[in-house]
């Protein structure tokens, strides 16, 4: 009996160590890996010396410093980073995510961390839309599988070419092939700053909020990465508040 008891213990221990989980396995591993598609600036993109930087890129290492472990970020085509985060490929995606419901089916998101919404980006003078249904019988360029595309696929008579990265659709509105680019509004801004010639041409057309999307099952990572969400915004003052009452 007694044998039996400790050969059961042994078992459970072991199969602790053998499937432990996500958070055990990165911080074994020593690095947590990101997935993002580097093109939209100014959550992430690529530097002059060639680093892939920005805002999400700063949440993602305020996670990894707090597992104890480095980061590394893989740049990925937008429309392949679910199914590569179901594959394995990342521990997780900060990408300006947009938390649908469709991809809520396949994946988990953590808490809202940004709040967005689309735009039209045009060149200088061209129109301005007060609705993304006036895109009707317009050229329109969008990165494919964004929730820009998904609107702007909506729209009757559109006429839609989709681009894996934002640089190529908004090359294709500089060269004048399209006259319109439907895109998140900060990044949109950002590469005005950038493009002069370029401006917005209408008012954010939707209410989206960003989050991490983990795959199902790790809800050990999402909790984690909740705590450390919340933890960044909590000012120092509340978290003193929090403490003393
Ligand atoms: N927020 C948009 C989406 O989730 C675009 C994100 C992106 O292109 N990186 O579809």
């Amino acid at each position: 009996m007694k044998r039996a008891t400790l050969f059961l213990t042994l078992v459970l221990v072991f199969s602790l160590f053998a499937f432990g989980g996500i958070i055990d396995t990165i911080k074994a591993r020593g690095y947590l890996v990101m997935g993002t598609n580097a093109t939209f600036p100014p959550f992430e993109f690529v530097d002059a010396k060639n680093e892939v930087v920005g805002f999400d890129i700063e949440l993602a290492r305020a996670v990894a410093k707090k597992l104890g472990v480095t980061l590394r970020v893989i740049d990925f085509a937008f429309d392949g980073l679910i199914p590569a985060l179901q594959a394995d490929k990342f521990d997780i995606i900060f990408a300006g995510m947009t938390i649908t419901e469709k991809r809520k089916e396949v994946v988990l998101f953590s808490d809202p961390y940004f709040d967005a919404g689309q735009v039209i980006v045009v060149r200088k003078g061209y129109k301005h839309f007060d609705d993304v249904d006036e895109l009707t019988n317009e050229k329109v360029a969008v990165q494919t599988g964004t929730t820009g595309d998904l609107m702007a696929t909506e729209v009757p008579g559109i006429i839609l070419t989709r681009f894996p990265h934002f640089t190529e659709a908004l090359m294709e509105l500089s060269l004048r092939r399209v006259n319109a680019v439907v895109i998140d509004s900060s990044t949109g801004e950002a590469y005005i700053k950038f493009n002069p010639n370029l401006e917005v041409g209408s008012p954010i057309l939707s209410a989206e909020s960003y989050g991490a999307a983990i795959k199902k099952g790790n809800e050990e990572l999402l909790n984690f990465v909740n705590q450390v969400l919340k933890e960044l915004k909590t000012s120092p003052y509340d978290a003193l508040l929090d403490a003393w009452f």
